[in-house]
């Protein structure tokens, strides 16, 4: 995966630029508050189809004005391809590829393959699970289209079984009526999700294991455990029929708990996966250095799972990691980068083997000649 060229209209501090990149090493370097995040932003907006920072559109726009638009060219399996994104009044307007309208955002995601790296990564390791889910979620969804399309109906299912949770004592016959629905499906939909996340862990875990053992050079061994569907008792739930039924028979055996909660208490929603290292919980035991080199993996197992799915390498986006770590670390990283398309952001004008150096300030994107 390579972005080619990157055009952006009215996007955050940018009133009009096109950034062309380099198939290796691209620094954007500038003072702080001068747009380097960004350019990162935009094109990781096209790779999952939303910010990694704020969650409203209106953020993206620039200020004063009420439309904005990313266009990214980038070469696929070597194949040419264009994506637009047009922003308007707190929307967005279209979502095109290939000059093609497509009707649904999340059609889009897959289709530029990025994982990005910033510091704010360590609440991976640190946070509750809400951070790891949404992990699993974009990487998941990068490979598997049907994931995504399965996250959004269990997404919708579970908003009208925990409004029907609410209105239960209200309106028993209605609960009764029409329960027993929402949790087949939220069970189906559960079943496949759990798995595909199962998979994922699986297969995540065997390159954290070899990266934290190269980066480190320490015998600490990590490991990675999914604990599906709200409970560490359901893990072994066998194959999807099985967990399908186990998932349907928690949400139908509960109701009077779920009912006093007002919400749906069992399910994928409440899924995590525990990061060990020498089966010590990393959250609770590790350092802050070893926090850091756990989450690094991750992010280097994500590219990893996508090179071996895909056939190639996603474009690697550093929002300020390399001078967040230790020569160790940054020595590490920088190996495993070779041959790889990286687009990095850094405060400091010399910076380790750039291919192609992008000053920035002021929303405007200076490539440097060399
Ligand atoms: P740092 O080195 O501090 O991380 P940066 O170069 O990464 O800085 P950015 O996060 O890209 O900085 O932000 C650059 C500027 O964009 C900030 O000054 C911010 O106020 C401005 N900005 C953010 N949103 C908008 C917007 N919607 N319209 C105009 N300017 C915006
Ligand atoms: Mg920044």
């Amino acid at each position: 995966m390579i972005a080619k060229t990157l055009k952006l209209h009215q996007f955050r501090n940018v009133s009009d630029a096109e950034i062309s990149f380099s198939e290796g090493v691209n620094v954007l370097y500038g003072d702080n508050a001068e747009g380097k995040t960004n350019l990162l932003e935009a094109l990781y907006y096209a790779s999952i189809g939303k910010s990694f920072r704020g969650q409203h559109v209106n953020e993206l726009v620039r200020f004063g004005t009420n439309e904005a638009q990313i266009s990214l060219d980038y070469n696929s399996c070597g194949r040419d391809q264009n994506i637009k994104i047009q922003f308007f009044d707190g929307r967005v307007r279209t979502v095109e590829k290939n000059r093609v309208k497509i009707p649904r955002m999340s059609e889009l995601v897959g289709s530029f393959k990025a994982v990005l790296f910033c510091p704010e990564h360590l609440s991976l390791i640190k946070d509750g699970p809400a951070e790891r889910r949404q992990f699993l979620d974009i990487a998941i969804s990068a490979l598997e289209p049907a994931y995504l399309a399965a996250l959004q109906r269990y997404n919708r299912i579970l908003k009208q079984r925990n409004t029907l949770l609410k209105s239960a004592e209200k309106n028993p016959a209605d609960f009764k009526d029409t329960v027993d629905i929402w949790s087949q499906q939220l069970a189906r939909e559960g079943a496949y999700i759990a798995k595909s996340r199962e998979r994922y862990v699986k297969r995540a875990s065997f390159y954290v294991e070899e990266c934290f053992a190269d980066m480190t050079g320490t015998r600490e061994k990590p490991s990675l455990v999914y604990h599906g569907c709200g409970g560490k008792e359901l893990d072994t739930y066998g194959d999807v029929q099985k967990t399908e039924v186990v998932l349907y028979k928690r949400l139908s055996e509960n109701h009077e708990r779920e009912i006093g909660a007002g919400a749906t208490l069992y399910g994928i929603h409440k899924d995590d996966v525990e990061v060990y290292l020498n089966e010590r919980a990393a959250r609770i035991y590790c350092s802050q250095g070893q926090q850091r080199s756990l989450a690094l993996a991750l992010k280097i197992a994500e590219a990893e799972l996508c090179r071996e799915d895909c056939g190639e390498y996603p474009v690697l986006l550093f929002d300020d990691v390399l001078s967040e770590l230790d020569e160790n670390r940054r020595n590490y990283l920088l190996q495993k980068i070779k041959g790889k398309q990286v687009i990095l952001t850094t405060c400091e004008k010399e910076e380790f083997l750039a291919t192609h150096r992008i000053f920035v300030k002021g929303g405007i994107y200076q490539a440097e000649t060399e």
